[in-house]
C-alpha cells in the first residue's frame, strides 16, 4: 500500500459495508438455490445445468432493463417476488416452457433455497466484532427492501449496524451520491473519515473514491454470477480510480484498521 493509501485509511472513523459479496456468498447461495430449486422441480426434457444457464440469459437481459420498466422497479424495490417470478418466467419461456403456475412455484422454491444456502464469509463476524470496538460500522447494500433484511437477519449481522442503508428502503440505490450523502451525514463523518468496503467497482468503489471515501475492494474467485460467460470474477481494471486496498478476504483488511 502506498503512503497516501495509508494516510487516508489513518483518517477513517466509519466504516460502510456491502452486504452481498463482501459480508456474504450471494453468488454462491444463488447459483446453489437455482440448482435446488431445478432439482425439486424439475422441468421436463431440461436438465438441470440447462435450466440453471437459462436462468443466467434471462438476468443479464432482465438486470440491465430493470429500472427502465418503472412499475417492475418500483415493486422491486418493496419487494423481491415480482421480479424473481417474472425472471422465471423470462427462464420458461426461454426454454419454450411457458408457465405461469409453475413459474410462481419455481420462484418460491428458488428463494427458499437461496436463503438456506446465504452464509457470511468465515471471517465476517471477527471482522465486525473486531471493527466495532473502534468504528462506527453501517452498511449500503442495494436490493429490495424485504430481501435485504431477510438477509441481515438470516446472517444475523443486525447487531454490528449503526446505520443500514438499503435501496428499497431509500428508493434509490448504489452507486447515486445521494446514498453516500445520507450515509455520511448518518455517521456525522465528512468523506475522508469515511471507508466503503465493497465487493462493486461499478456500484461501492468508484463512487466512493468518486466523493472522496476511502475504499477497500473485495475481490474473490467465488464473486460470479450465473450469467458470467468466463466463470471469472471482474478482472482488476488497467486504468480509472484504484482502490487504496484489494483484498480475497476481509481479515485482510484488520491489520490497516487496528488502532
Ligand atoms: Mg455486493
Amino acid at each position: 500500500m502506498n503512503s497516501a493509501a495509508k494516510e487516508r485509511l489513518s483518517k477513517v472513523k466509519a466504516i460502510y459495508f456491502d452486504l452481498d459479496d463482501t459480508l456474504c456468498g450471494y453468488w454462491d447461495a444463488c447459483k446453489k438455490g437455482l440448482r435446488e430449486a431445478f432439482e425439486l422441480n424439475p422441468i421436463s426434457g431440461v436438465s438441470t445445468d440447462e435450466a440453471v444457464a437459462a436462468w443466467g440469459g434471462a438476468f443479464q437481459g432482465f438486470a440491465s432493463d430493470l429500472k427502465k420498466i418503472p412499475h417492475l422497479y418500483d415493486a422491486y424495490l418493496t419487494s423481491g417476488s415480482t421480479t424473481r417470478k417474472h425472471q422465471m418466467q423470462l427462464t420458461l419461456e426461454a426454454l419454450g416452457k411457458p408457465s405461469d403456475e409453475f413459474a410462481e412455484r419455481l420462484s418460491e422454491a428458488y428463494m427458499t433455497r437461496r436463503d438456506a444456502n446465504l452464509k457470511l464469509f468465515p471471517d465476517a463476524i471477527d471482522v465486525l466484532e473486531t471493527l466495532s470496538k473502534t468504528y462506527k460500522i453501517g452498511l449500503i447494500t442495494n436490493g429490495p427492501a424485504d430481501i435485504q433484511n431477510q438477509e441481515i437477519d438470516t446472517t444475523g449481522i443486525r447487531k454490528y449496524l449503526q446505520a443500514i442503508f438499503i435501496e428499497g428502503e431509500q428508493r434509490v440505490g448504489k452507486p447515486e451520491k445521494v446514498v453516500f450523502d445520507r450515509a455520511a451525514a448518518a455517521m456525522e463523518c465528512s468523506p475522508e473519515e469515511l471507508l466503503m468496503v465493497g465487493n462493486s467497482l461499478h456500484h461501492d468503489i468508484v463512487p466512493a473514491i468518486e466523493f472522496g471515501w476511502a475504499t477497500v475492494w473485495t475481490l474473490r474467485d467465488s464473486d460470479v454470477p450465473p450469467s458470467s460467460k468466463t466463470g471469472k470474477p471482474e478482472p482488476i481494471p488497467t486504468e480509472g480510480p484504484m482502490p487504496d486496498l484489494i483484498v480475497s478476504h476481509l481479515s485482510e483488511i484488520l491489520p490497516y484498521l487496528e488502532k
